[in-house]
């Protein structure tokens, strides 16, 4: 038989998983990871706990990829019909099948609010996401203690990420839509109940949003929609994320998928999507997307191998 390339495109939960489930199971299969330009694999779920903490340097919270031929080169696209992907350094790489991993990023804060742009270029007001915005992050709580951090949102990552910033002895306000936190995620009561054990311990602004922000030297101001004007050292944005994926699924909507992981828009092309990137389907139920690493990582594992690469 003759060897296969399978290409797996992103090199987090997903696509760690998919080459180690591909690597023990099948051995005529060559495997080529294509990672994010000079990024190094790393586990994103030590973006806040760890690495923006200063509690873990970038370096430990690397995924090691070990036998496999991996190249740090963003994809921009993929042709489905001549089963190639087009990197960034303008390289085309050729497939049998292709397993598309490229999880998420994160939501921003509103275009329309006065202000923002100014206080990103400021460094005052950051997403935490990646590995670059934790050690922005690390950084700026290094300047002052404690550090005054305004965080928005009213999700998990925000609550850990308040809570984290808590315990490590800094002043913590939370900024968000909601009236309970976290409701959508873990239910009305659950969610309350934590927000009456949290509240003692933090300033909460809930029901509201940013309207304005001003960007002074030393800090930041953030104006609600009710007139009200929190400041801090910085701010951290935590709304969520969208699905990241290469042309021709850049849009935020991700990578619909069938129940063995197909991408449905390109039938019978061994294109496969796995992770925070793909969308599933129920019918009679709403599309939804899982970005959680527990799930990504079980969804890379069923990439099966050549029964399911090559046949469509
Ligand atoms: C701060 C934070 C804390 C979290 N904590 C938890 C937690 O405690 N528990 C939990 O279950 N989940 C947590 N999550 C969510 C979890 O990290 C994600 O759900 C999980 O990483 C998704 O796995 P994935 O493989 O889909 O994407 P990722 O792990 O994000 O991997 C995708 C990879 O693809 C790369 N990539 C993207 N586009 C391209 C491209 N075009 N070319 C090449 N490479 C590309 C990315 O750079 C990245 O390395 C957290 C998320 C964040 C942001």
């Amino acid at each position: 038989m003759s060897t296969r390339t399978v290409g797996i495109i992103g090199a987090g939960a997903a696509g760690t998983s998919a080459v180690k489930t591909l690597h023990t199971s099948e051995a005529d299969v060559e495997i080529d990871l294509l990672a994010r330009s000079g990024e190094r694999p790393y586990n994103r779920t030590l973006v806040n706990k760890g690495v923006a903490l200063g509690l873990l340097e970038p370096d430990q919270a690397a995924l090691s990829v070990t036998d496999t031929r991996t190249s740090t080169d963003t994809v921009r696209s993929v042709n489905p019909q001549t089963r190639e992907v087009h990197l960034a350094s303008g390289k085309t790489r050729a497939y049998d099948a292709l397993v598309i991993a490229t999880g998420s990023r994160p939501r921003t804060l509103d275009e329309t609010i006065i202000g923002r742009d100014q206080a990103v270029s400021a460094g005052q007001l950051t997403t935490l996401h990646s590995i670059a915005d934790a050690v922005r992050v690390r950084n700026l709580l290094a300047g002052t203690h404690p550090t005054r951090v305004l965080i928005l949102g009213g999700g998990l990552v925000a609550s850990e990420t308040a809570s984290l910033l808590i315990e490590a002895g800094h002043d913590v306000a939370l900024i968000a839509r909601s009236l309970v936190p976290g409701a959508t995620a873990i239910g009305e009561h659950v969610a309350r109940r934590l927000l009456d054990l949290s509240q003692p311990q933090h300033a909460t602004y809930l029901g509201r949003q940013p309207r304005a922000i001003r960007t002074h030297a030393d800090r930041i101001t953030i104006i609600l929609d009710d007139g009200t004007h929190v400041e801090g050292d910085l701010a951290i944005v935590a709304h969520g994320t969208l699905a990241a994926a290469p042309a021709p699924w850049t849009g935020p909507e991700g990578i619909p998928v069938d129940g063995h992981l197909r991408a449905l828009h390109a039938p019978r092309q061994r294109i496969y999507a796995a992770g925070g990137v793909a969308v599933h389907h129920y019918p009679g139920h709403s599309s939804y997307r899982i970005d959680h690493w527990e799930d990504s990582s079980a969804k890379g594992t069923t990439q099966r191998g050549p029964c399911c690469m090559t046949s469509p």
